[in-house]
Parts: C-alpha cells; sequence; structure tokens
C-alpha cells in the first residue's frame, strides 16, 4: 500500500470511528475497584486457620495492590502462573486479585486431588511460587522433592502462627507483604489487553490426565456479568453470600467476581464446609444465599435432619456440578423452605453454563410436573450458545424427544486447553462437545441424562444411570446411590447399583426392585446391587464412576463364578 492509500484508509477509518464508545478493557481488577468505591462498607468474613477476619473490599483492593507489587519483587512476570493451595479466605481472593492485577495468572490447585496429579499440574502449569494454607504444609513437603521448579512457599498466615517447615524460601504471607518497599504498596494495577490469561483451572481428571483452562480477563468479568443476571445466580447489594464452592473449584463459579460486582457481603467459611459449620455459620451472618455441589448440601441436609435446626436467612441455594437429587430438591423446598436452583457447567465452559429458574410458561406447573422441571438443568444466559447434536455432529430439534450431545460455544468457552493439548476440539462451527447427553424442550429447558462415558448401553438402548440413581436415592434407606455399566455377555452391559445406606437402616435388593420398578422402565432395573460402606468421591465431591467401574469390572465374571 503506498501512503497516500494508507493515510486515506486511516482517514476513513477515523470517520467511522467518530461516534464511538471508550474502548475500555474487561479487567479482573476493575470488579475491585467498582466494589471499594461503590460498595466499600460491605464485609468480607474470613475464616481462616489463624483466625476469623472480617474486612472490607476497599481493604482486599488495598492489599491486593500489595500483592501485585511484592510479586513483581519476587520476579513474577506478567503471563506467569502463581499457584494457590487454599481454602476460601480473604487472603486467597487478595492473591487473585494482586496476581491479575499485575497480569500474572492465578492457579488454584484443589488440594484433594491425588499427589500425582497435584505434582502433574505444577509442573505443567510451570508454577514458580506456591501459596498454601498451613495445613496444606505438610502435603507440599511431601511432594517438593517432585517439584524443582518451585523456588518460594508463602503460607497463608501470619508470622505468629507460621509453622515451622522445610520448604525452600518458606514464609508467611503477613511477612512477604510487609516487604513491599515504601509499605503501601504502588496505586495502581497494570494495564494489558483484556484478553490476558487470568485463572487457570485444571479439569479434575476424572477422564484421563488433567487438562488445564486458561480463562482470560475478558472471560471471567463478561461471565461473572452474565451469571448475576436476575435469572442465573441474581446477586444483590442486599445478599450474605456464603461461599461453600470453593474457589479451586472452575474460578469458584466466579462468585469472588459476582459478589463485589454486585456489593453482596461474602463469607468465606476457610474449611469449614461440613452440614454443622454450614448451618452455624449462615445463622450466625443471616446468609441469603449459598451454593455448591449436592455431596455439601447433603451434610447440611443431615445435619438439620439430626439437630432440628435451620437457617431461616437462606432463601437460595445453587447446585450443581453433578445432578441434584430429586430427594434433595424436595427437602429442601418442602422441610426448609428454600428455593433451589440447578445449575449447570464446566471447568471447559467458565464454568456456568445454565441454570433452571422458571419462565411464564412453567410457572403454572404444579406438582409431579413442576418436580420434573426443577430437576432440569434450565436454561442457559445470554453468552452461551447451545447446539443439540446426535454422534455424527447433525443438529437435532429442541422438543424433548430428540437426545444428544449437548455443544456449545462463547465468548466464555475454551478454545483450546493450556499449553495446546487435544487441537481441534471445536467443530466447524466453532462449538464444543460437552460429553454431556440430554434433551432440550421448546422452552429451552436442559434435561441432562448423563455423561456419555456414564450411560448404561443395555441391547443397544441407554439407560440413564442418573434417572437410576435419582430414583434409589427416592428410597428413604438410601443415603447415597451411583448406577454403573457392568459387562454382560448377551446385553453387552447391564446396570449395576452401588448403594449407601443411611446408618440403621436395612434395604433387600427385591425391595430396592420394588420400588425403583414404580419409577423406571422394567428392563432398567439393576440385575446387581452392592451395598457398600461409602462411595469414592472424586477432589471436587463427585461420585467417582471412573473408580467404580476399575473396581467392578469383572463382576459379571465374578457372579458367573457365584
Ligand atoms: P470434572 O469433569 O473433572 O468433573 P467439572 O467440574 O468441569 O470437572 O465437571 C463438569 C461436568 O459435571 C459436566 O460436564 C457434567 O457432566 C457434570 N455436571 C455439572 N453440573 C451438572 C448438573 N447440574 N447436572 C448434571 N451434570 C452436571
Amino acid at each position: 500500500m503506498n501512503g497516500n492509500i494508507q493515510a486515506g484508509y486511516a482517514r476513513l477509518l477515523g470517520t467511522f470511528m467518530l461516534g464511538l464508545m471508550q474502548n475500555w478493557p474487561l479487567l479482573c481488577h476493575k470488579v475491585l475497584d467498582h466494589a471499594a468505591r461503590v460498595h466499600p462498607r460491605r464485609t468480607v468474613v474470613s475464616y481462616a486457620a489463624d483466625g476469623v477476619f472480617e474486612t472490607t473490599y476497599a481493604q482486599i483492593r488495598a492489599r491486593a495492590l500489595r500483592v501485585a507489587q511484592r510479586l513483581r519483587m519476587e520476579g513474577i512476570q506478567p503471563g506467569e502462573r502463581v499457584a494457590t493451595l487454599a481454602s476460601n479466605t480473604a487472603r486467597h481472593l487478595e492473591v487473585w486479585y494482586g496476581a491479575t492485577g499485575m497480569g500474572a495468572v492465578y492457579h488454584p490447585v484443589n488440594p484433594r486431588l491425588f499427589p500425582e496429579q497435584i505434582v502433574y499440574i505444577i509442573q505443567h502449569a510451570s508454577d514458580r511460587l506456591i501459596f498454601a494454607d498451613p495445613a496444606y504444609v505438610p502435603l507440599l513437603e511431601s511432594l517438593v522433592d517432585r517439584l524443582p521448579g518451585v523456588h518460594r512457599f508463602v503460607v497463608l498466615t501470619s508470622a505468629a502462627n507460621m509453622p515451622a517447615t522445610t520448604l525452600p524460601g518458606a514464609i508467611d504471607y503477613e511477612s512477604w507483604l510487609a516487604e513491599v518497599r515504601g509499605g503501601d504498596g504502588e496505586n495502581s494495577w497494570a494495564s494489558f489487553d483484556e484478553n490476558t490469561g487470568a485463572g487457570l483451572f485444571y479439569t479434575s481428571g476424572t477422564t484421563g490426565r488433567p487438562k488445564g483452562v486458561l480463562y482470560s480477563h475478558r472471560s471471567i468479568v463478561l461471565l461473572s456479568l452474565t451469571v448475576n443476571a436476575p435469572d442465573m445466580y441474581g446477586f444483590t447489594a442486599r445478599d450474605v453470600v456464603l461461599m461453600a464452592v470453593p474457589m479451586y473449584h472452575a474460578n469458584g463459579w466466579s462468585w469472588p467476581y459476582t459478589a463485589p460486582m454486585a456489593g453482596a457481603s461474602l463469607i468465606l467459611p476457610g474449611t469449614r464446609l461440613d452440614g454443622a459449620s454450614l448451618c452455624e455459620l449462615a445463622q450466625r451472618h443471616r446468609a441469603t444465599l449459598s451454593g455448591g455441589v449436592p455431596t455439601v448440601w447433603q451434610g447440611y441436609l443431615d445435619h438439620c435432619a439430626k439437630t432440628g435446626e435451620r437457617a431461616a436467612s437462606l432463601g437460595r441455594l445453587f447446585i450443581g456440578g453433578s445432578p441434584c437429587p430429586e430427594v434433595m430438591l424436595r427437602a429442601f423446598e418442602q422441610d426448609h423452605g428454600i428455593d433451589v436452583v440447578h445449575a449447570w457447567g464446566m471447568t471447559e465452559m467458565g464454568p456456568t453454563g445454565s441454570a433452571c429458574v422458571m419462565t411464564p410458561e412453567t410457572a403454572q406447573l404444579t406438582g409431579a410436573e413442576r418436580m420434573a422441571l426443577r430437576q432440569r438443568q434450565g436454561r442457559v444466559p445470554f453468552l452461551v450458545e447451545l447446539k443439540l447434536a446426535d454422534e455424527a455432529g447433525k443438529t437435532l430439534p429442541w422438543d424433548d424427544q430428540a437426545t444428544g450431545h449437548l455443544h456449545v460455544r462463547g465468548p466464555c468457552i475454551l478454545r483450546e486447553y493450556f499449553g495446546g493439548e487435544e487441537q481441534r476440539l471445536l467443530d466447524s462451527d466453532g462449538y464444543f462437545d460437552t460429553g454431556d447427553v440430554g434433551a432440550i424442550d421448546a422452552n429451552g429447558f436442559i434435561h441432562i441424562t448423563d455423561r456419555a462415558k456414564d450411560l448404561i448401553k443395555s441391547g443397544g438402548e441407554w439407560i440413564s444411570s442418573v434417572e437410576l440413581e435419582n430414583a434409589a436415592l427416592l428410597h428413604p434407606a438410601v443415603q447415597e446411590a451411583a448406577a454403573i455399566a457392568a459387562a454382560d455377555a448377551k446385553w453387552g452391559e447391564r446396570p449395576l447399583m452401588v448403594l449407601v445406606l443411611k446408618p440403621g437402616c436395612a434395604l433387600t435388593q427385591e425391595e430396592l426392585a420394588a420400588h425403583l420398578a414404580a419409577r423406571v422402565p422394567r428392563w432398567w432395573l439393576p440385575d446387581a446391587v452392592v451395598f457398600a460402606g461409602e462411595l469414592p468421591h472424586t477432589a471436587t465431591g463427585k461420585v467417582n464412576k471412573a473408580r467404580l467401574r476399575e473396581q467392578y469390572q469383572d463382576w459379571s465374571t465374578k457372579r458367573g463364578s457365584d
């Protein structure tokens, strides 16, 4: 292009640009700036190992700015990952905002992963610096020989409570932060493009090796906005959010951003996620809403059933991560007066993909129809585009009859895994196959019947493990249930049900069959029922079906020889 044409082109572009709006990068720290300015007095209560601290968004911002400066002093470069092995506390939040505020990436590691997985993902992310709760110091000490790239461990506590440790370069967080030159930290964040990486999360690896998903500033801010629509999370400045979803689980479902954006108060419970603690914290702080995986909220229900306690202020619960059983929906709604919103998502989606909130078409439903709808995973919000497709990728109708794979695309959905593993994840239209199987009705309500790999294929027909489990859980003696495929010479696969019974309860296979026969087709009835002391769970609290399948892979052979 010669000079004149180039200048003319630039002038033309300038003319078109006139009247355009400001181009403001969507950066994570903008959320904290907003909360500190507009909601400076909203409290954040933090249950750390060394005490309970009450702070504000303004104070968290001031300290996060110091973290940013201190990370620079540490030699952390923009784009570099810093790991956290930490529960939900204010210090953990400061590290997130501090890291992203200087252009680095926070990388929360789920401490409940297998040690080999922890080593693998810390190495894969090339973390050099790890922030850890004191409780995880012994775990890190046992792994440190396999983490030669990590040069420094900052323990999220004060000098007075610093545990003795052999970790290299170990220092308590408060002393580390106090080393900021000038004391108060620089008063500004770094500036960079909104497509810069901000948070790195690994899928828990129930299928193969953990894979990293790198959320950008833009995707985090957009998703936090979109999921805070009234028909999704809908946090307000009047809410007190009990953050029972661990921050290391898929960006804490965006709550570390949606809460300050809305000016909702936050209760960060640390490791207090058992039923009794959740109930106590919800009552003490008058929490208005909370959420998490069903296993955590089962603990709450069990505690309340035992003690008769209730958290009267709790109005809404967002339950997702695995299917919310009917029995749980009923208990919260009927015995606790709590509105359960069933939500669906996955790490690859940032993570939230849908929520089940009534529409004018469904608000009139009553009885069994209403309950069936509330068990659905709901509808996608703006920015999540959904397609139902068969195995060959052909689009299927939203008629509630056609069953296929759920595919999604949007600006908050992954393009590729961190490190470029598994290229060509998307189809030619940019859709990502979630691996979840289900149907969608004419109003857009998703009904997930299973994960593709958990479906049971008997005589060429599919059996939904989720529906079998749901039906089993409606029996008053059943505490936990998992249906898995067992190899079968005649049918290919047949359902095997593994049950944990409630303490002091008894149930025979015949009684279970009679109970199930009233709820599912007869040919779905499990061929075998195993009564177990407990079920294996993944690091995010879901039933580990892969492990169960391994455990019972030779079931049919065993049965044959019985
Ligand atoms: P992992 O794959 O390691 O379990 P994720 O937390 O990303 O990690 O899990 C996402 C998966 O969890 C989804 O693909 C889906 O199978 C399941 N899931 C999440 N929420 C729900 C829900 N409400 N109902 C059914 N399945 C769900």
